[in-house]
C-alpha cells in the first residue's frame, strides 16, 4: 500500500483555523446532514482596513441565518457568478463567461489575457444579476485558489468590494474542494442524506489538476494521490496541440475518438496498479514520437485512431488508479468531477468500475464539470471555511483549506 496515502489518512487535514472545528464536522441534530454544522459557525464580518488596523463594518453573521450565498469564480479562464439559496436549496442565478475563444489562437490559456478578461467580464455579469432584482446576498464566497495569480486577484478584489458594499461577510473557498464536492450537489438539493454515501472515493480531473481523494465517515477529506507531472486535462490539451486540434483539446479528442479505434496504437499507461501517483508526461511523449514516425498524410488519415488510442490510454491510467484505490480504501460511493469528467469514455469506464465494486457513482452534473461559481457557492454552503481577514487570503495550492 502506498505509504504516503496511509500516512495522510491519519491526518485531520480539513480543520477550520478560525474555530478549531472541522469544516467537515457533522451536524448531528439533522438526520439529513450534509457535512457541516452550520449553526456552530460564526462567520467574520467584512472589515475595512484603516492605516494598519481593521475595523468591523457589520456584525458577525451566523451560518444559521445564511440564505443567499453570492459566489465568484475566476481561477483560470471562466468568469462566473452564482447565487445559491441555502434554504430553498436552489440556484437563483448562474452565469459564466468562458474565455475559450480568446485563448484558442494561442493554443492554451495566456495568464495575462485571462486576468484582463475577468476584469472586463465581471461588470456585465453583475448587471445581469442586478437586472433580476434579487435580494442582497447574506454571504460572499470567492475562489481563493489554486489558480492563476492575476485571475484570482481580479475575482478576489471584486468579491471584497461586493462584501463591503453589501456589508456582508466574505469567505474564501478552495477551488479544488468546489470541484471535489460537486458530485454531491444533486443529493443535497434532493435532501438525500450524505450518511449513505460516506466514505467516498473521488477522482478530480481538470485542466490543471488530477487528484484522488477520500472523504472519511467523519467527513474529513484527505488526498490519496495526485499527478507527478502533467494533469490529465493538460495531457489531452497538449496531445491535441500535437495533433493540430483546437484548444481545449479534450473536447476535440473526444469528438474525433468517436470515429477511431482505441486499440489502433499502444500508448503507455504509467505506474499501472502499484501506487496512487498519476503521470501523464510519458503518454504525451509517446504520442509525439509516434507522430514523428508518420508522414503527414498518414497522420491526417489516422487522426481519429490516434485520438481514440490516446484518449483510451489516459482514461485507462485514471480508472486503473481508482480501481487500485477502491481495493485499499473501501467506500460507499465513487465520485467523478472536473472539466475532463465530461468525457463520455471516462464516465463509461468509471461506471463499469462502480458496477464491478457495487458502489454508486456520483457524477458532477455536466453543467458543473468545468469551472463555475455554483460549485463554489455549494462548497461554501456545506463546507464553510472561515477566512477572517484579507491577510489570510493567499494562493492556496492544496485541497486542504
Ligand atoms: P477545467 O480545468 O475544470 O476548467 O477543465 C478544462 C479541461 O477539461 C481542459 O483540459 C479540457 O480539455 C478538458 N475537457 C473539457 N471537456 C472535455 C471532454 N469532453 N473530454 C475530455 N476533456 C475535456
Ligand atoms: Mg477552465
Amino acid at each position: 500500500m502506498c505509504s504516503d496515502a496511509t500516512a495522510l489518512l491519519r491526518l485531520p487535514l480539513a480543520t477550520d483555523a478560525g474555530t478549531g472545528h472541522s469544516p467537515f464536522s457533522r451536524n448531528e441534530t439533522d438526520p439529513r446532514h450534509f457535512f457541516k454544522a452550520p449553526h456552530k459557525t460564526q462567520l467574520p464580518a467584512a472589515r475595512t482596513a484603516h492605516y494598519g488596523h481593521t475595523e468591523s463594518i457589520s456584525p458577525g453573521l451566523s451560518m444559521e441565518k445564511i440564505m443567499k450565498i453570492f459566489a465568484i469564480e475566476s481561477s483560470c479562464d471562466e468568469s462566473s457568478l452564482a447565487v445559491l439559496d441555502t434554504d430553498l436549496r436552489e440556484f437563483l442565478f448562474e452565469m459564466t463567461h468562458s474565455q475559450i475563444l480568446l485563448h484558442r489562437p494561442h493554443g492554451g490559456v495566456v495568464p495575462d489575457l485571462a486576468a484582463r478578461a475577468h476584469l472586463a467580464a465581471f461588470p456585465p455579469l453583475l448587471s445581469e444579476w442586478r437586472e433580476k432584482n434579487f435580494d442582497n446576498p447574506d454571504l460572499i464566497a470567492v475562489t481563493r485558489g489554486p489558480g492563476l495569480a492575476g485571475c484570482l486577484a481580479a475575482g478576489f478584489s471584486f468579491a471584497w468590494s461586493l462584501a463591503l458594499f453589501f456589508e456582508c461577510p466574505i469567505i474564501g473557498v478552495n477551488h479544488l474542494r468546489g470541484h471535489a464536492l460537486s458530485p454531491f450537489m444533486r443529493h443535497w438539493q434532493r435532501e438525500i442524506s450524505s450518511d449513505t454515501l460516506l466514505p467516498h472515493l473521488g477522482l478530480l480531473v481538470s485542466g490543471g489538476n488530477t487528484l484522488l481523494f477520500f472523504i472519511k465517515k467523519d467527513c474529513q477529506m484527505v488526498i490519496l494521490g495526485r499527478t507527478s507531472d502533467d494533469a490529465a486535462g493538460e495531457a489531452l490539451d497538449k496531445g491535441a496541440k500535437l495533433l493540430s486540434l483546437h484548444y481545449p483539446g479534450g473536447v476535440e479528442i473526444e469528438r474525433l475518438a468517436l470515429f477511431g479505434d482505441p486499440g489502433a496504437f499502444q500508448f503507455p499507461r504509467a505506474f499501472r496498479g502499484c501506487d496512487l501517483k498519476f503521470s501523464f508526461s510519458g503518454v504525451k511523449t509517446a504520442l509525439l514520437y509516434q507522430l514523428r514516425k508518420m508522414p503527414a498524410e498518414e497522420i491526417n488519415s489516422r487522426r481519429a485512431d490516434l485520438c481514440a488510442s490516446y484518449q483510451e490510454a489516459i482514461c485507462d491510467a485514471l480508472v486503473d488508479k481508482v480501481a487500485f484505490a477502491v481495493q485499499n480504501f473501501p467506500c460507499r460511493s465513487l465520485g467523478l468531477s472536473g472539466g475532463v469528467s465530461q468525457n463520455g469514455r471516462l464516465r463509461a469506464k468509471m461506471q463499469q468500475l462502480a458496477e464491478r465494486y457495487e458502489v454508486p457513482l456520483l457524477l458532477a452534473p455536466k453543467e458543473y464539470c468545468g469551472d463555475n461559481a455554483s460549485m463554489i457557492a455549494f462548497a461554501a454552503a456545506i463546507d464553510p471555511q472561515v477566512v477572517p481577514s484579507p491577510e489570510d487570503f493567499h494562493a492556496d495550492l492544496e485541497l486542504t483549506q
